[in-house]
C-alpha cells in the first residue's frame, strides 16, 4: 500500500495551492489556512484543528470539499478525521470580536476585515428572511430577471456581471436582489456581501467626505467587499460625488472579478443626469426586466402569501383580488393583508364584500380614467415625435410604431371606442386602431425592449395598476 509513503504535507501545500483558486481569499486564509496535518492512519488523513468550534464549521461547511480535493490529488481514497489541538494559532482576527452584535461596527472597519465567523450573521442580518427564492413565484413576467439573479447567486461574478434588475414599483426588486445576497451567504459562508440601498449609499459618501472618512469608505466598498447590491441605484441621479464614488467602486470590484448587482425602476438609458461611462457600464452584464406578472403568477403570489401567513382566502376573494389588482404585488398583498387583519379583529370569515371594500379603497386614491390627448402628449414626447405625427398618415417606421403605441394605449386605458379613437388619431378608419391594437399586443408578448417602453409608458401616465 501507498498510503504511508503519501507525503502529508506535500499533499497538504497541494491542496492549499488548489484551494486558493476555488473559495474566496478570507475563507481560505480564516479556515483553510490554520488546519494542521498530523498523519494518515490506515487510510484516513487526521487533521488538526484549534477547537471544536473550527472543526464543527469545516464539517459542516467544506468537508466533501476538502476531500474531494485531497483525493484528487493524492488519486487515493483517503478518509478524513479532526483532532483538535488548542495551541494552533487561528487566523481569525481576534480585533474583531467586538463587532459581534454591533451591525453598524461591521462594515466600517478600516482595517482588513478577515472573515469572523460571528460576523456572518451580521452579513446575513442586511436582509428581510422572507425574501428568498423559495419565496418568490416565478412567472412568465419576471422568468428573465429570476433565472439572471438564480445564476449570479450560483456564480458571482462568473455569470453576468453586473446584474441590473429592472422594474416597476413593488414587483420584486428588493426581493431578488436580496434572495441573491442570503443565497450568496448561505452557499459561501465568509462571503462579504454588502447589500445597501443607493439612497443610503449617497448618505455614506456624503459622511464619509465630510468627516474625511473616505479611507474608510474606500475599504468598505473597494477592498472588504465581494458581492455589492445596491437597490434603486437611479437614486443616484444627479448625484456627482456618489457617481464618483460608485464609478471606481465598480471598476476595482469588476476588474477583481467580484459580483455586481443593482436594482432600478429605470432603464439606464432613462435615468437622467448620470455618467455616460456609468450607464454604459450598467449596460455591460445582463439586463434584466421584471414587468407586472400575469393573472395566474398573481393568483400564485396570492395563494403562497395566504398560505404562508395561514390565511384562509376563499377562491372567490382570491380570484377577486387576483383580478383586481393587477401590476403591483405590495398591493396584492397589502389588500391580503388588510382582508386577513379585519377578518381576524372581528372574527369574521373573509368575505367577498368586505374584499371590494378594501379594494375601492385602494382603486379611489388612483386618478380616474385617463384623458386620450394625455396619452397622446406622453407617448408623443416619449417618443420624441409631434402630436401631429401621431394623427399623421405618414408611413415612417419613426413615426408609425410611437402611433400604434398610443393607439393601443388609448384602447386599453382611455375607454374608448374604436370608431371613436378612429377620429382623435386624425379621422382614421376603426379598423386601423383595431390593428394597431392587436399587433402591439402580440409584439409585447415577444418584444422586451417594447415591453418596457409600454410599462414606461403607463408608469409616466401613473396607469401602472388601473383595473
Ligand atoms: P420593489 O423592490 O420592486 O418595489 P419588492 O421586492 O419590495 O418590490 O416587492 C414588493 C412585495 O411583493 C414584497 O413583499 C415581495 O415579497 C412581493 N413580491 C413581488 N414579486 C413577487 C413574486 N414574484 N413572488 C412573491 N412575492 C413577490
Ligand atoms: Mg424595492
Amino acid at each position: 500500500m501507498l498510503k504511508q509513503q503519501i507525503d502529508i504535507h506535500t499533499l497538504w501545500a497541494n491542496f492549499l495551492s488548489v484551494a486558493r483558486t476555488k473559495v474566496s481569499a478570507h475563507v481560505w486564509q480564516t479556515w483553510f489556512k490554520p488546519i494542521q496535518p498530523r498523519e494518515i492512519v490506515d487510510g484516513t488523513l487526521i487533521l488538526a484543528v484549534r477547537d471544536q468550534f473550527f472543526r464543527d464549521w469545516l464539517s459542516d461547511h467544506y468537508l466533501d470539499f476538502i476531500r474531494d480535493h485531497l483525493n484528487d490529488i493524492a488519486g487515493e481514497n483517503l478518509a478524513l478525521d479532526w483532532s483538535l489541538d488548542p495551541t494552533i494559532k487561528a487566523a481569525m482576527v481576534d480585533s474583531n470580536e467586538d463587532m459581534a452584535g454591533e451591525t453598524e461596527v461591521l462594515l466600517e472597519n478600516t482595517q482588513e476585515v478577515v472573515f469572523n465567523p460571528r460576523t456572518q450573521a451580521l452579513y446575513s442580518k442586511q436582509f428581510n428572511p422572507r425574501y428568498t427564492f423559495d419565496t418568490f413565484i416565478a412567472g412568465p413576467s419576471n422568468q428573465l430577471a429570476f433565472a439572471g439573479s438564480k445564476a449570479v447567486a450560483e456564480n458571482p461574478a462568473s455569470s453576468y456581471n453586473p446584474l441590473f434588475l429592472f422594474g416597476g414599483v413593488g414587483l420584486g426588486k428588493t426581493h431578488l436582489i436580496s434572495a441573491i445576497g442570503q443565497q450568496i451567504l448561505q452557499d459561501r459562508p465568509g462571503a462579504r456581501v454588502i447589500y445597501t440601498s443607493a439612497e443610503q449609499f449617497v448618505n455614506e459618501v456624503i459622511a464619509a467626505v465630510r468627516f474625511s472618512k473616505l479611507e474608510e469608505f474606500h475599504a468598505k466598498y473597494r477592498r472588504n467587499c465581494d458581492v455589492i447590491l445596491i437597490d434603486d441605484i437611479q437614486l443616484i441621479a444627479g448625484k456627482v460625488r456618489t457617481q464618483h464614488e460608485f464609478f471606481h467602486v465598480f471598476n476595482t470590484l469588476y476588474d477583481s472579478q467580484r459580483q455586481i448587482v443593482v436594482t432600478s425602476d429605470k432603464l439606464p438609458h432613462e435615468i437622467p443626469d448620470i455618467e455616460e461611462r456609468l450607464r454604459s457600464r450598467f449596460q455591460w452584464g445582463l439586463i434584466a426586466d421584471i414587468q407586472p406578472p400575469e393573472l395566474e403568477t398573481r393568483v400564485a403570489i396570492l395563494q403562497k402569501k395566504a398560505e404562508n401567513d395561514k390565511i384562509d382566502l376563499p377562491d372567490e376573494v382570491l380570484h377577486f383580488l387576483a383580478s383586481s389588482i393587477r401590476s403591483n404585488v405590495r398591493e396584492l398583498e397589502g389588500a391580503l393583508v388588510r382582508i386577513a387583519a379585519h377578518s381576524s379583529l372581528t372574527g369574521s370569515a373573509i368575505d367577498i364584500n368586505y374584499a371590494r371594500n378594501v379594494l375601492t379603497d385602494i382603486l379611489s386614491t388612483r386618478p380616474a380614467q385617463i384623458s386620450i390627448e394625455s396619452i397622446q402628449k406622453t407617448v408623443a414626447g416619449y417618443y420624441q415625435v409631434k402630436m401631429g405625427d401621431l394623427k399623421s398618415a405618414s408611413r415612417q417606421k419613426v413615426i408609425v410604431r410611437p402611433r400604434q403605441v398610443a393607439m393601443y394605449l388609448c384602447r386599453k386605458h382611455a375607454g374608448a371606442s374604436y370608431p371613436e379613437l378612429g377620429i382623435k388619431f386624425g379621422n382614421k378608419d376603426h379598423t386601423t386602431i383595431l390593428s394597431a391594437f392587436k399587433k402591439i399586443g402580440s409584439l409585447l408578448k415577444e418584444d422586451p425592449t417594447l415591453r418596457s417602453e409600454v410599462f414606461a409608458l403607463e408608469r409616466k401616465l401613473d396607469l401602472t395598476n388601473l383595473v
